[in-house]
């Protein structure tokens, strides 16, 4: 318990930090404060059933196959319906626009109108059509909806990747999407050090090893075409951008210690350069809940 508290308060002055160093950012981190801190809290007091061990296939896993493709990281009788509920609170406060319609999203779950693991097991094209379909059920928007399931996927695949880090860790993985959940990155860490680039996944959580010269997105090599974008005095924060497939990631360089960071408050920090970036016709390389304008 005594842990959990303490792990809490780190956040709670992560976040604050990540305020002070960009005062712009300021109102969309104090919405998703809320957001993230209920996020890690539920995650840290979950419990999920056994399931059996792990066992990858070794060679597809290090041929770019990731562990979702091999192994349920999402399961039936995880607790959704508890997690979504526990997290509507955190994002009325949040969002104080969303309050009312949230209260009708948790009143339909509490009638189990909706069968959320349907939607959980679903590829993201899918998703949407029933998103759309429950969009019309109880008149809200489909994006509202699907914004507070992320949240609930992202705790039960935190919670699994965390449990299949280790076991992973010594295997080779050369692919720009996550080894676990198979997304590609919103942001990837340069480390002060060594200087390897760690990329990391903002739908379970994981981060990973890769190379520096390496388009993440297309695989394409470095030559010419990939350029480091900068913003005048402030070295440390950048986009890698690739003219091959013209996508951008935001890149945080020159980090000494990542314990000092929580990697999806750095990127909600950084949303102006998502915006210039956006403005010079880049495309991120996956989607988040604040990186599309
Ligand atoms: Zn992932
Ligand atoms: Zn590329």
């Amino acid at each position: 318990m005594k842990d959990e508290i303490v792990k809490i308060e780190k956040l709670e002055d992560i976040i604050d930090r990540e305020m002070e160093r960009h005062p712009h950012s300021q109102p969309l981190l104090q919405a998703f404060r809320h957001v993230i801190l209920a996020r890690n809290r539920i995650l840290e007091g979950l419990q999920l059933a056994e399931s059996e061990p792990l066992v990858l296939d070794d060679i597809r896993f290090q041929g770019g196959v990731p562990v979702i493709a091999q192994y349920p990281l999402i399961r039936e009788d995880d607790p959704w319906k508890d997690i979504v509920q526990a997290m509507i609170p955190a994002v009325q406060e949040g969002f104080p626009d969303l309050r009312e319609d949230l209260d009708r999203l948790g009143n339909a779950l509490q009638a189990d109108d909706f069968d959320l693991y349907d939607y959980f097991r679903r590829n993201s094209e899918e998703q949407q059509d029933l998103l759309s379909i429950w969009a019309g059920t109880i008149s809200i928007a489909a994006e509202r909806i699907g914004f507070i399931l992320n949240q609930a996927s992202r705790i039960v695949l935190e919670k699994r990747a965390g449990d299949i880090a280790e076991q992973i860790e010594a295997l080779h993985w050369e692919k720009g999407y996550c080894p676990i959940c198979g997304s590609f990155p919103s942001l990837a860490v340069i480390g002060e050090k060594i200087g390897e680039r760690r990329l990391h996944c903002s739908r379970c959580g994981h981060n990973w090893r890769f190379s520096r010269v390496i388009c993440p997105y297309c695989e394409r090599e470095a030559q010419q075409e990939m350029n480091f974008f900068y913003i005048e005095d402030k070295p440390q924060e950048s986009a890698f951008t690739c003219e091959e497939c013209q996508r951008y990631l935001i890149t945080l360089n020159r980090v000494s210690d990542l314990n000092d960071r929580d990697l999806d408050v750095s990127a909600l920090g950084l949303t102006h350069l998502d915006i210039i970036l956006q403005e010079k016709h880049f495309v991120p390389m996956t989607v988040t809940d604040w990186n599309v304008f």
